[in-house]
């Protein structure tokens, strides 16, 4: 097991924040992993992939990081490939064209490791990750190895439905999954992938180091309008610190512009959520994740929980917005 003692975790974070962490580990194997974790003997540790859906705290975290870099292998199978948590979404699109495999061009662009993207069952472009795995395996913090077959009639799904999963809660380490996809023509991989590329980038999703949405959609029949709408005539587009701004171009996309810090960032997405609250009585999710430690006065407002307060005509004006 190797592993390097006071990384500066920045560079592993899409936002390009984050102070240092006492132990750093990338294992290789998956039984690495299995036989290592019970030897940690309480030392608290935090998993870590391409950091593009997490905000890393600003002060030395006396724990471990366990990042997947070095578990990257993408082998073709009959149907698909069988990948380790660190694959890269883009890259995995990218070699699924090359075989002329459709049902993962819409992974193309999308930042992170498939690890993270199982756990939260990403999805964009009209997929989503639920719609490709035929199986995930697992490591458990006791280090025992775990398969789940993925099946639409599984009466207790791993994946839950929108951007929830079995593993967000049972803390289990997605290692390698299976991606099964359909052989199909060319043409229409290719032209969505390009507007992907066209989509992404006209909005300007890589101008800075961003996590990319602060908060997840409310599809409660009440609200079903994007949240980045809801931000957007709530103001967010306007509302910045000294080094954080929100875009322009994307109510609830956070920008880290010029050297921010954590807490600046936490602070800003705070401002955000209490506006949409204030305007729509819509308490958002946060779809970003903390990892480390952040001031109690912050994690206390991250944490709270208010039942909705919906103001219907403004809801009613944002739903008629997001039809057009
Ligand atoms: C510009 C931009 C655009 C984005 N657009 C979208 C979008 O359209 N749709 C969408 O769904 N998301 C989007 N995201 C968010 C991000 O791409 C996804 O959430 C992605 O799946 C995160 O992967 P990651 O490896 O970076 O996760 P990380 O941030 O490293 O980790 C996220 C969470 O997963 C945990 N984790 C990491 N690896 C594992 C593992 N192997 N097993 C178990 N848990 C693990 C971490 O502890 C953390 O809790 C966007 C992000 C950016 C920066």
């Amino acid at each position: 097991m190797a592993v390097i003692e006071n990384v500066s975790l920045a560079p592993y974070s899409a936002f390009r924040t984050g102070g240092t962490c006492r132990y750093f580990w990338q294992p290789e194997s998956i039984e690495e992993i299995a036989r290592e974790l019970p030897q940690l003997a309480g030392i608290p540790f935090y998993l870590l992939g391409a950091g593009s859906n997490s905000l890393l705290s600003d002060t030395p975290w006396p724990g471990m990081v366990m990042q997947f870099d070095k578990l990257a292998t993408c082998e073709p199978t009959d149907t698909g490939f069988l990948c380790g948590a660190g694959v890269a979404n883009s890259q995995l699109a990218e070699k699924a064209r090359d075989r002329w495999l459709a049902g993962a061009a819409w992974m193309y662009r999308l930042p992170g490791q498939l690890g993270a993207t199982i756990r939260m069952n990403a999805r964009c472009y009209g997929g989503e990750i639920s719609q490709c795995v035929d199986q995930v395996t697992t490591v458990t913090p006791q280090g025992q190895i775990k398969i789940y077959t993925v099946s639409p009639d599984d009466p207790t799904p791993v994946f839950r439905g929108y951007k929830d999963t079995i593993f967000m809660q049972n803390g289990e380490i997605v290692v390698q999954a299976h991606i099964q996809l359909q052989p199909g023509p060319l043409a229409p991989i290719e032209a969505l992938m390009e507007r992907i590329e066209h989509d992404r980038t006209g909005k300007g999703h890589f101008d800075f180091p961003t996590c990319g949405c602060v908060f997840k959609n409310d599809y409660a029949p009440e609200v079903s309008v994007s949240s980045g709408l809801l931000l957007e005539m709530a103001g967010s587009k306007s509302m910045k610190t000294p080094h954080a701004r929100v875009s322009e171009k994307h109510g609830n996309f956070i920008f880290n512009h010029n050297n921010a810090s954590s807490e600046e960032i936490l602070t800003l997405s705070l401002d955000m959520r209490e506006a949409v609250w204030q305007e729509f009585g819509v308490w958002l999710a946060y779809e970003m994740e903390l990892m480390g430690e952040f001031p109690a006065a912050l994690l206390a407002r991250f944490r709270e929980e208010r039942p909705p307060q919906h103001k219907k005509s403004r809801l009613a004006e944002a739903r008629a917005r997001f039809k057009v």
